[in-house]
């Protein structure tokens, strides 16, 4: 699935659906702050299994990448993490505070139930609700909207009206809440005050399954009512 930049805007989102989950990674891409002509800044947000194709578009594109950015630890976000910073050697590994732990530990980023343990490089920066994110020449709010996992984080530009959401909201589902650490009650809310409150006009970008935008999972979602 690819989504092309819309030419309007300062702003390119790619995304790739990789691994036996088919989980969504995406490639953000913002114009640089520097002159004209210089590479546009980009990040990675989450790498599943075999994300030679990410790795390949940032170079075709010829980004700077700036950070590799986790939704959360689950394996199927976190997999080709260490591919990622192989390539891309000083390339810092940010995530939310709540799972700094879980790059390290298969049981909780749930790699040792599928009989091959991993563990990624990282995290070189914890982020937390409300942290502000500079891209190139967009902006982006952390929040954090925990539920599926706890440390669960959605990365929200208002001014290009675009959310990347990891597993917590799909286009007509919710993320999963029977996972360890998972909490139906706090997903629920996560969504209703985090992501509904949202202008409804955002695209939401989601780690698995199809784009959609907070007005019509507001109208629409049969899991979360708005
Ligand atoms: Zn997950
Ligand atoms: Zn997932």
């Amino acid at each position: 699935m690819v989504t092309s930049p819309d030419k309007s805007r300062n702003l390119g989102i790619e995304s790739f659906t990789l691994g036996p989950y088919e989980t969504n990674c995406y490639v953000v891409w913002a114009d640089s702050l520097e002159e004209k002509g210089s590479p546009s800044a980009c990040w990675i947000v989450d790498a599943s299994f075999d994300p030679a194709p990410m790795i390949a578009s940032v170079r075709r594109r010829g980004l700077k990448p700036e950070a590799l950015i986790l939704t959360h630890a689950h394996v199927d976000h976190i997999a080709g993490v260490n591919e990622v910073t192989a390539a891309f050697p000083r390339l810092p590994v940010w995530i939310h505070a709540d799972e700094s732990a879980w790059l390290a530990d298969p049981m909780r980023n749930l790699s040792a139930l599928g009989g091959v343990p991993i563990t990624a490089r990282g995290p070189d920066r914890l982020l937390r609700d409300g942290d502000m994110l500079n891209l190139g020449t967009t902006h982006w709010r952390v929040l954090h909207t925990p539920g599926h996992s706890p440390g669960g984080l959605t990365l929200w530009c208002e001014e290009e009206q675009a959310a990347l959401v990891g597993d917590a909201l799909f286009a007509g589902s919710v993320g999963r809440t029977d996972l360890p650490g998972g909490d139906p009650r706090e997903l629920a809310r996560s969504i209703r005050e985090r992501l509904y409150t949202l202008p409804p006009q955002t695209r939401v970008m989601p780690g698995h399954g199809p784009e959609t935008t907070i007005g019509r999972e507001r109208m629409s979602n049969p899991f979360v009512r708005g």
